[in-house]
């Protein structure tokens, strides 16, 4: 079927409710707290600490949501990669319960958060469905389940017929329901993060990079074209945009790419097939696809990339194959538009928070799962600001430490994908369900 050429546009751009009017920084200000990054962690962050009755600036190079935030799945899968008893391995045993008992909590906490600012983001929460591609997947899936399962998470193990019932996709065998899992228009959530921020006295500016940080007279200052900020603390959220404004920070995770394609809105019968009750899915294979309605019925589907150009590598082929592969029945559906965006993937694929100089403090790599996590850290992050102790939080602070060989590997990044999709082709062959 010919179809017209597809746009390369941010889908979210067109669907979200309006920002907030900023100006770019060009004065000198003074605060007790800099954000520095305006996705859904420096909203979150801004808005604590705001509410609280904290002076603080909030700043990005470009528009409040244009890095991840706003593009992207906006699912919200409110579970680690890990089991908690491998958390706690990890992270110790303070900063691991704490974590777990966050976690349980992570996406209440961000629906509740919707309904108490008043945020308008077609947020939906109708479950998360996370299937299994191969066999040895499915032996993990169901570890991680049960794990989770037993600390207090409502999981449902579903197999066979019920799974192509709960999804309408034939591609899986095995999956776990979430039934606390939902979605949200991402750009319309920051957008209202950052509203309901400014609201409570955030001072926030757009167009406004910073390009200097330096620590004069036992305070932080700084700049960006002629606008200078002062401050107590600055916390970076650049997270994979951070740009080596503060030395190491962007050695400490992989930028990898994310693209999404949107289908023309579905018509009523395919809507009651393929994700019926606007749940969500993603799946276990390396390049994880991801799939989700918009507000419209669009499906809005997703796998790993290569650069924020969609196309490099083959990627929006590798993404409508995906699609045939999940929801074979709508193959040829004809796509309105594709975009991408960077997530940071940390080695351990666990978001980190750093304190690298008195007052100074990131929470940086979130590894694709940052709908609901961003504001377990924006939340962490501003309570740390505003007294609670560093036992107390939920991630433990870590030192900058570059991943080795970065300069090597990250230049690699952009054939993660196509190696990643062979890979996964290869296991569904030799281990498929
Ligand atoms: C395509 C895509 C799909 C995704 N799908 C999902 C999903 O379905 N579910 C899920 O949980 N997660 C998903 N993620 C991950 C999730 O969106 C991110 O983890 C999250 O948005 C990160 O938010 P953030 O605020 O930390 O960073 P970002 O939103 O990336 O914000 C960082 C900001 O910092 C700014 N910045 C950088 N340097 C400077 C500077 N020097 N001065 C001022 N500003 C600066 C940038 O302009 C940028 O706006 C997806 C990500 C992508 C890209």
């Amino acid at each position: 079927m010919s179809q017209r050429p597809i746009k390369e546009e941010i889908h979210w751009a067109l669907t979200a409710e309006a920002g907030p009017k900023c100006q770019k920084l060009d004065e000198t200000l003074d605060v007790d707290v800099l954000v520095v990054g305006g996705g859904l962690t420096g909203c979150r962050t801004a808005l604590g600490l705001a509410e609280a009755g904290t002076s603080v600036a909030l700043v990005d190079s470009h528009e409040i949501g244009w890095g991840a935030s706003g593009r992207s799945g906006g699912q919200c899968n409110p579970i680690w990669r890990q089991t908690p008893q491998q958390l706690v391995e990890m992270l110790g045993a303070t900063h691991g319960e704490t974590l777990i008992k966050t976690t349980l909590t992570a996406a209440e906490d961000l629906f509740s958060d919707i309904k108490r600012f008043g945020i308008d983001c077609d947020a939906v929460q109708a479950g998360w469905i996370q299937a299994a591609h191969t066999k040895k997947a499915r032996k993990n899936m169901r570890t991680l389940g049960r794990s989770w399962a037993e600390v207090g998470l409502d999981i449902e193990e579903l197999e066979g017929r019920a799974v192509q019932e709960a999804t309408g996709s034939p591609a899986y065998s095995f999956a776990l329901r979430h039934s606390a899992g939902g979605h949200v228009q991402p750009l319309s959530l920051t957008r209202g993060y950052a509203r309901a921020a400014i609201a409570r006295g955030a001072s926030v500016f757009e167009r406004t990079p910073i390009t200097g940080l330096e620590r004069v007279d036992g305070k932080w200052r700084a700049r960006s074209g002629s606008g200078e900020i002062t401050a107590e603390n600055v916390v970076l959220t650049t997270n994979a945009y951070s740009n080596g404004l503060w030395q190491g920070l962007h050695q400490t995770f992989h930028p990898l790419v994310s693209i999404v394609l949107a289908t023309k809105p579905l018509d009523a019968v395919q809507q009651q097939e393929i994700l019926p009750g606007k749940v969500t899915i993603s799946d276990s294979r390396l390049a994880i696809y991801f799939a989700r309605y918009d507000r419209d019925g669009r499906l809005i589907f997703g796998c790993v990339g290569s650069s924020d150009n969609v196309d490099a590598f083959g990627g929006f082929g590798r993404a409508k194959r995906g699609l045939k592969t999940v929801f074979p029945q709508i193959a040829d559906v004809p796509i309105e538009r594709k975009w991408a965006g960077r997530i940071a993937v940390t080695p351990e694929m666990m978001p980190h928070l750093h304190e690298p100089a008195p007052g100074l403090l990131a929470g940086i790599g979130f590894s694709g799962r940052g709908i609901a996590m961003t504001s377990v850290m924006g939340r962490a992050l501003s309570a740390k600001l505003l007294g609670t102790t560093t036992d107390e939080l939920p991630f433990p602070i870590l030192p900058v430490k570059p991943i080795p060989f970065h300069g090597i590997t990250s230049r690699l990044v952009p054939l993660a994908a196509p190696a990643m999709t062979l890979k996964d082709r290869f296991d569904s062959m030799t281990n498929g369900v």
